[in-house]
């Protein structure tokens, strides 16, 4: 196999696999985070939004004389013996249409889950999902609850929104998320590459290899902050089982936040996944 130059990647690309944007939980348009990776050197990106399709056209463009690759993804939360973890799925093309049914489905039981709280909550006043939540094109989160009891002046931040979801193990705030086994088959089925977000290391320890007889087929095994060690002890593990690796700054838009481009995924780890999703060669 040669180990030449990706097509159309430079040898040095930059990829970030994973951020958020206002059509989930993050604070900015996705078509702004595109111009700022373009900007701000990024060869590959993909805005993994919460449940929700891609809004931007897949592939390269140009963006301000700079060219800059589109992948289409998002993430998912799934259960596994009573722990929520997230999926990470991209596309070698367009995001299929059996796909895109499944995230809207998956928006629709958010918005049941934020009407849910709010008669759970005992407030009348809280803002209602708006038109796009309802038509199953933007995933209303926890944060978003979070952000309605503060709008209505029943919490004073988000500590203290949070504060009130503190009975959600008595189900205030239910759970949406479907198996995480079931969306890995699922996205299988329809021509996903899956990869396991921020995985905990003791879940790692405790299923990664239930999840790689599953079909994962990849990792998440970098971000901004996470320590060299564990870093080495993903990587370490996504050799042992033949996974692919990815890797992104988990970008919200949020103040606390280094700006998008700053951090960034290197071709050295990033080429399996390049040629799995058909960016190299
Ligand atoms: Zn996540
Ligand atoms: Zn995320």
């Amino acid at each position: 196999m040669s180990a030449g130059p990706p097509a159309g990647l430079p040898t040095n690309a930059r990829f970030d696999l994973h951020m958020h944007s206002l059509r989930s939980d993050g604070r900015q348009a996705p078509e702004a985070m595109a111009a700022m990776a373009a900007n701000a050197g990024l060869d590959v990106i993909a805005i993994t939004d919460h449940d929700c399709e891609p809004l931007l056209p897949w592939g390269p463009t140009t963006l301000g004389g700079r060219r800059l690759h589109i992948v289409h993804a998002a993430e998912l939360s799934g259960m596994h013996e009573g722990q929520e973890l997230h999926l990470l799925v991209y596309f070698p093309g367009e995001m299929p249409l059996e796909f895109r049914r499944l995230l809207r489905g998956l928006c629709l039981a958010r918005v049941d889950r934020y009407e849910q709280a709010c008669v759970n909550f005992q407030l009348a006043d809280l803002p209602p999902p708006d038109e796009a939540a309802r038509a199953g094109l933007r995933a209303l989160t926890r944060t978003h609850l979070a952000q309605a009891l503060i709008d209505s002046g029943h919490a004073r931040d988000t500590a203290e929104a949070y504060s009130r979801f503190a009975g959600s193990a008595a189900g205030l705030v239910p759970d949406v998320a479907p198996r995480f086994l079931g969306l890995i088959r699922m996205a299988r089925a329809v021509g996903g590459l899956t990869s396991w977000a921020h995985p905990p290391a003791a879940q790692v320890a405790a299923h990664l290899g239930t999840f790689v007889r599953a079909g994962l087929q990849g990792i998440e095994t970098a971000r901004p902050k996470l320590p060299g060690p564990e870093r080495a002890g993903l990587q370490k593990l996504a050799h042992r089982h033949g996974l692919v690796q990815t890797g992104g700054s988990d970008h919200h838009g949020w103040p606390n936040q280094r700006p998008l481009g700053q951090w960034s995924f290197p071709m050295r780890e990033a080429r399996p996944f390049a040629r799995a999703l058909k960016l190299a060669a």
